[in-house]
C-alpha cells in the first residue's frame, strides 16, 4: 500500500497508489457507485473510461444487499476489477443523523467484502454546527479512530482517517495532528460538499491548507465530495490526490451539464462544446427529446468524460510546471473561485517551501492573483537573505523595467549605462544600477538574466496591488542595504508615482539623500542627460 510521488508542482503531486487490486495514479477521480441506482455501470467506467477505480457506499450496500455482497465480494457484486474504495456511510448520518449501524459492524463489513480502500465511521462535523458540536465530532471520530487497530483484522486494506472540524479551522488542525499520529494510509477531509454547495471555496482552501499543514505528506489526501471538474485544479495545487464524484450522476439526474468551467441546462443549450464521444455523436436538441432514463445516462457519461478531461489536463500541467496557469484560468470560470485563488495568497510562504524548485520553464503574469506563487515569494526570500549588493556600490541607480528582457541588454538600460560609463569613467562603478519591475520588484543588473527573472510575461498595466507589491519590495530592498544615495528613474505612466514614495519614505527613515526624477519620458535623450548629470552630482557629494 505504498504512495510513490512521480512528478510535482505546487502542493500537487503525480502518484501511484498501490491497493491490493491494482495501482492507481493519483489525482485521481473515483466515481461514485450507489449500489441502487446504477447510472453508469462499472463495467463501463471499466471499459468505456478506462476507470481503475471507483468509490461506492458501505452503509448503503449493507442495508440494502448484506448477504449477497458479503458473499460474492464487492468486486464481484459490483463487476468491477479495478480498486474499490468505500465509504463508511457517513455522509448517510450527516443527512439522516442516525443511522443504523456501529463503528465495529462497518469495519467488518467493509473487510468481509473485501474493499480495497475502507473508511471508518466518522461523524462528519457538517456545516452551520455549533463549535460544541464539532468539538464533539472531531473527538468521536478521533476516539473511533483509535479502535481501528484493535478492530480490524485484515492488513491489506487500506484504512482512511477522516480529518473532521468543517469551518473551525483550529479544530481542523486538533484533527488532523491526531489522525497524522495514527497508522492510516490514506487521509480525507470531511464534510467540503455543504461548503462547496454554498461556492465558499475560499473558506475550503482555508480547511484544506490547514489540513494539509498537519498531515503526513508521504500520505495521499482525499476530498470528500468535491466532484466538479471546475475546482479540481484549485485542490489539487494544495496538495489533494483523490476526489470522488457524485455529482456526475447527481448532476445528470436534472438535465445539468457539466464543463470544465461550471455547470449548464441542458434546456440552455444550443451546441454542446465538447467533443467526447457523447457530444460528437448528438445535439442538444436529440438528447433533449430522449426518453429521461437515456438522457441521464448520455449526460452522466459526458460528465464524467469532463471531469476525467479536467483531470488529464492537470496532470500534464503538473509535468510542465504550469498548475498555477492552468488554476488561474479555471479561477476565472467563477467570482466565487477566483475569491479562491486570491485566498492562497494568506499560504503563499508555506506554499513556496512546499513546492518543488525543479520546473524552469516560463512563467505567465495575469494579475496580483499570481503574487501567490512560489517562484515570487522565493525570490523576496533570497533576496532579503542572502543577496548584498557588489562592495563598490555607493550609490544605488533604480531604473523601470523595460520590454526587453533581460533588462541590462535592453537598448535602454544600454543607453543609460553609456552616458554614465562615457561621463563617470573609472567612478561608474560606484553606480549599482538596479531595475524594480512586476512582479518581483528590485532586480540587480548582474541577476536579471537568472530564472525566473527574464523568463516570464506579465500583462500590461499592472492593476494597483501588483504596483503596491513592488513599491512595497522597493522600499524593503533600500531597509535592507547601505547605499549613501538613491536615485530613481521615474516611468510614471505605468508605476503612477507610487515607487517614488515608497522609495522616499524609505530613504527618510534611513536618512539618506533620494532624488527622482519627475520627467515624462523615462528613455528621452534629454532625461538621461539629466539622470547622468544628477548622479555625477551624487558621487560628487561627501
Ligand atoms: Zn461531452
Amino acid at each position: 500500500m505504498s504512495f510513490e510521488i512521480a512528478d510535482r508542482d505546487l502542493m500537487a503531486r503525480i502518484g501511484r497508489f498501490e491497493t491490493k487490486s491494482g495501482v492507481v495514479e493519483t489525482p485521481l477521480l473515483l466515481p461514485v457507485i450507489n449500489p441502487n441506482v446504477k447510472t453508469v455501470l462499472p463495467k463501463t467506467l471499466e471499459e468505456k473510461f478506462g476507470c481503475r477505480a471507483l468509490i461506492t457506499n458501505a452503509y448503503i450496500t449493507e442495508k440494502s444487499f448484506k448477504e449477497t455482497a458479503s458473499e460474492k465480494g464487492l468486486h464481484d457484486f459490483l463487476n468491477f476489477n479495478g480498486s474499490i474504495m468505500t465509504d463508511s456511510g457517513a455522509y448517510q448520518l450527516l443527512i439522516y443523523k442516525d443511522i443504523e449501524t456501529s463503528p465495529e459492524e462497518i469495519v467488518h463489513f467493509q473487510e468481509k467484502i473485501d474493499t480495497d480502500i475502507a473508511t471508518i465511521l466518522d461523524i462528519p462535523t457538517g456545516w452551520g454546527v455549533s463549535k460544541e458540536y464539532a468539538r464533539y465530532t472531531v473527538n468521536e471520530t478521533i476516539k473511533r479512530a483509535k479502535k481501528l487497530e484493535k478492530m480490524k483484522t485484515r492488513d491489506d486494506i487500506a484504512w482512511v482517517g477522516p480529518v473532521q472540524g468543517g469551518q473551525y479551522l483550529d479544530l481542523v488542525a486538533k484533527s488532523a495532528k491526531e489522525m497524522a499520529k495514527l497508522p492510516f494510509q490514506i487521509h480525507a477531509l470531511g464534510s467540503p460538499t455543504p461548503v462547496m454547495e454554498q461556492y465558499k471555496f475560499d473558506l475550503l482552501v482555508d480547511m484544506i491548507v490547514t489540513a494539509k499543514m498537519n498531515l503526513p505528506a508521504s500520505r495521499p489526501l482525499h476530498l470528500f465530495g468535491a466532484g466538479h471538474p471546475f475546482m479540481f485544479s484549485l485542490a489539487v495545487a494544495l496538495g489533494c490526490d483523490l476526489f470522488d464524484s457524485a455529482a456526475y450522476a447527481l448532476f445528470a439526474r436534472q438535465d445539468r451539464y457539466m464543463t470544465e468551467s461550471g455547470t449548464t441546462r441542458l434546456d440552455e443549450l444550443e451546441y454542446f462544446p465538447c467533443s467526447c464521444q457523447v457530444c460528437s455523436k448528438t445535439d442538444p436538441k436529440t438528447v433533449k427529446a430522449l426518453p429521461k432514463e437515456d438522457r441521464q445516462k448520455l449526460l452522466a457519461e459526458h460528465n464524467l468524460h469532463v471531469s476525467f478531461c479536467e483531470l488529464r489536463q492537470i496532470k500534464q500541467a503538473i509535468t510542465e510546471g504550469r498548475l498555477w496557469e492552468h488554476l488561474e484560468m479555471r479561477a476565472h470560470s467563477h467570482p466565487a473561485l477566483l475569491q479562491a485563488a486570491k485566498k492562497v495568497r494568506k499560504y503563499s510562504e508555506y506554499l513556496e517551501k512546499q513546492s518543488p524548485i525543479t520546473k524552469r520553464n516560463g512563467i505567465f503574469f495575469f494579475s496580483s492573483v499570481g503574487l501567490a506563487r512560489p517562484q515570487v515569494v522565493r525570490y523576496r526570500k533570497r533576496l532579503a537573505d542572502r543577496y548584498s549588493p557588489p562592495p563598490k556600490a555607493k550609490i544605488l541607480l533604480l531604473l523601470p523595467q523595460t520590454r526587453t528582457k533581460p533588462f541590462h541588454n535592453s537598448k535602454e538600460h544600454e543607453m543609460v549605462k553609456k552616458e554614465i560609463q562615457q561621463s563617470l569613467g573609472a567612478t561608474a562603478d560606484l553606480v549599482h544600477v538596479c531595475t524594480y519591475s512586476a512582479p518581483f520588484g528590485v532586480v540587480p543588473a548582474e541577476l536579471d538574466d537568472i530564472y525566473p527573472l527574464s523568463q516570464n510575461e506579465i500583462a500590461f498595466p499592472f492593476d494597483a496591488e501588483t504596483v503596491m507589491y513592488v513599491a512595497q519590495q522597493a522600499a524593503n530592498y533600500i531597509m535592507n542595504t547601505n547605499y549613501d544615495h538613491v536615485i530613481l528613474l521615474r516611468d510614471p505612466k505605468v508605476w503612477r508615482g507610487k515607487i517614488a514614495a515608497a522609495c522616499r519614505r524609505a530613504c527618510e527613515k534611513r536618512q539618506v539623500p533620494f532624488t527622482t526624477l519627475r520627467e515624462r519620458d523615462p528613455w528621452a535623450k534629454n532625461t538621461i542627460e539629466h539622470l547622468t548629470a544628477v548622479t555625477r552630482k551624487a558621487l560628487m557629494q561627501p
